[in-house]
């Protein structure tokens, strides 16, 4: 279990999500220290990504919250990533989908919890 700062902190972050459905995600490290936050929104170009939608004939890419949040850990500080929280607004459902997992997991983050 994350401690509750962890938790208010991605309520924070998924406020700020201009989604339908609104997420937020902190990585942390061993000790709990924040080292990224994000939340779902729509990418911008050379950001890695997840999700596609199609918006007529102009496809749109969305970002997950999780992605945009190992994102904004410094490069120098990666080795530290220990786990994710993901919060959806709400406290609903916010399990993280099957590319997010591999992502995340690829990240070398093996603790991984969210909000249902
Ligand atoms: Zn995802």
């Amino acid at each position: 279990m994350v401690p509750q700062f962890i938790v208010e902190v991605a309520r924070i972050e998924a406020e700020k999500s201009y989604m339908k459905y609104k997420l937020g995600a902190v990585v942390f490290d061993k000790k709990f220290n924040i080292l990224g936050v994000g939340h779902n929104r729509w990418f911008r170009q050379s950001e890695k990504m997840c999700g596609l939608k199609i918006e007529g004939n102009v496809p749109r890419l969305s970002i997950h919250a999780e992605i945009d949040a190992i994102n904004h850990v410094r490069r120098d500080k990666r080795y530290l990533m220990f786990g994710i929280y993901v919060y959806r607004k709400n406290n609903r459902l916010a399990m993280p989908c099957k590319k997010c997992q591999k992502w995340i997991q690829k990240n070398g983050i093996n603790n991984i919890e969210w909000s249902e």
